[in-house]
């Protein structure tokens, strides 16, 4: 593996965590490292740092093990736009940083991309497997040694912290007996219900709706 100092190890549990080396985690190792350091924190213990990621791919992984902002902590929000893009917010320095993939750094050459096609169709050899993780390995590897600014647009936003996760009751959901958060529950006609219920509900009152104009409409 790269020798990035005692940030090697760092990278090691990205891996653990992950499962395996690839160029994406590289990605949300260096973008976790760059803003950490743009904006001079250290680990998120508790709540003070919040992370936003653009994306659900490999690097998002690094971001929490890095960063230890977690799904499950409430500090690390998804927002689904596909963009390799990252914001680190320090809550107590009042200040975000976003880090944004420049175009390019991810592009892979012919026989790589082939294989990689080939890799996630599962039909490649067990000796296409193996090219495929060398080439693999060493783009993440050149992602590890470069400047972190060749790789990212970095800079400064304005973004609103979210607030603090609060602990909230449950009550049972009147459709499938199961506790839901208070706050996920919606009046559906009536009956408090969990979102899942009052989605069936609601997609079983469109297709009646369906039904009965299409019945109206053949008389
Ligand atoms: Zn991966
Ligand atoms: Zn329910």
């Amino acid at each position: 593996m790269v020798e990035i100092g005692n940030e090697q190890g760092d990278f090691k549990e990205c891996v653990g965590f992950h499962g395996h080396v690839c160029p994406g985690l590289a990605i949300g190792f260096q973008a976790a490292r760059v803003l950490m350091k743009e904006l001079g924190v250290r680990r998120a213990s508790d709540e003070e740092l919040v992370a936003i990621v653009e994306n659900d791919a490999c690097g998002v992984d690094a971001i929490q093990v890095m960063t230890g902002c977690t799904f499950g902590k409430g500090n690390f929000i998804f927002k689904n736009y596909g963009k390799q893009a990252f914001t680190l917010i320090a809550r107590n320095r009042r200040r975000a940083v976003r880090a944004c993939l420049r175009p390019g750094v991810l592009d892979r050459d012919r026989s790589h991309l082939a294989l990689f096609e080939k890799v996630q169709d599962g039909d490649a050899s067990p000796e296409e497997t193996k090219q495929f993780t060398r080439l693999h390995g060493e783009q993440a590897r050149r992602i590890l040694e470069a400047d972190p600014h060749s790789l990212f647009k970095i800079e400064e936003v304005s973004t609103e912290a979210p607030p603090r996760a609060r602990i909230v009751g449950s009550e049972i959901c009147d459709g499938c007996g199961e506790p839901a958060r208070i706050d996920m529950l919606s009046q559906v006609h009536g009956q408090r219900l969990c979102i899942a219920c009052a989605r069936r509900r609601f997609s079983s009152a469109k297709t009646k709706d369906t039904t009965s104009t299409k019945e109206t409409g053949n008389e």
